[in-house]
């Protein structure tokens, strides 16, 4: 049974607009319950200019921390008086750690995710050259990742090829490509990993052939509305081993609540499963 909230309850939670349709209170909280914490995981959605004064409201002994999602994970990186490599190499946190004191400290966490997702589908960073489609702020993270896990060549794939160069600017291990050049960066890749919007539930479909991927390249989608997308619907059909993007979210969550809570995750409950319950509406 649920435990009672109380005046001694501890409070964490997510920012980020919009929120309330956030994985995030869904997974913490079965943590939280199955270890027994007397604490909460909410979701707060400010307005475009009321993320200042909700850190600033929440940091001084209100909450344990937040983690941070769109749009405001560069405004968390900007408010944090300490940031770890994670978070100032990305340009962006994830995770707002807040002291007795007042002080935050910056993570980011998706790095983390990212690399846990493709580890369990069989990808190892030294297997060959990875292709990175997009150029936003979970593409830089991804390539920061993949990077600095060994991955010995990235090439990034996006409609803005000069969004894709400032990425490429990072390291010379790094190239810049446009869509058109996707058959040729595919032909050799380890791996593929979607990081654009595109084939999200709402958002134009994601027209990515991958014909030209080896039979072992992993295949790799951030996005998790809906959990199996096109692009894997597709890896599955041609054989390639594929990660979906609930695999990163819980691989990002895991570090979360050990930084947040000071314990690790309960590893004796299937978060999966909760979180695969709560995307199919069921209770
Ligand atoms: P972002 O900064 O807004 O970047 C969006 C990317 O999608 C850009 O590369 C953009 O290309 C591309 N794009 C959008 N609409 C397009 C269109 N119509 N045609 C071609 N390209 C289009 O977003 P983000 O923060 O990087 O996030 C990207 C995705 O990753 C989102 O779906 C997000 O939910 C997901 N994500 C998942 C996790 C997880 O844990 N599973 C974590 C982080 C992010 P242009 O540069 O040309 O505009």
């Amino acid at each position: 049974m649920r435990r009672p909230v109380t005046a001694s309850t501890t409070i964490a939670g997510v920012v980020g607009h919009p929120a309330r349709h956030s994985l995030s209170p869904v997974i913490h909280n079965a943590w939280i319950e199955a270890a027994g914490l007397d604490a909460v995981y909410l979701a707060f959605a400010p307005s475009a200019d009321g993320f200042t004064a909700l850190v600033e409201g929440l940091r001084s002994g209100a909450a344990l921390g937040l983690n941070v999602t769109l749009p405001f994970k560069q405004q968390a990186l900007d408010m944090a008086g300490w940031a770890e490599d994670s978070a100032r190499q990305a340009g962006a946190a994830n995770l707002l750690l807040f002291g007795q004191d007042g002080a935050i400290e910056a993570r980011n966490t998706d790095g983390i995710g990212l690399m846990a997702a493709l580890a369990g589908a069989g990808h190892a960073p030294s297997a060959g050259p990875a292709v990175v489609l997009g150029a936003g702020g979970a593409a830089r993270g991804a390539v920061l990742a993949l990077l600095d896990a060994g991955v010995p060549a990235i090439a990034v794939v996006n409609r803005t090829v000069e969004r894709a160069k400032a990425i490429a600017d990072l390291d010379p291990r790094v190239t810049a490509h446009g869509w058109d050049a996707l058959a040729a960066v595919l032909d050799g890749a380890a791996a593929v990993i979607n990081a654009t919007s595109l084939g999200m539930s709402g958002q134009p479909p994601l027209d990515a052939r991958l014909d030209a991927a080896p039979a072992a390249c992993v295949v790799m989608d951030m996005v998790y509305r809906p959990l199996e997308t096109d692009l894997l619907r597709r890896a599955r059909q041609r054989g390639h081993p594929t990660a979906d993007g609930l695999a990163m979210l819980i691989g990002q969550a895991l570090p979360s609540f050990e930084a947040l809570f000071g314990q690790p995750a309960p590893a004796d409950i299937d978060v999966r499963a909760i979180c695969e319950a709560a995307l199919a509406g069921r209770p």
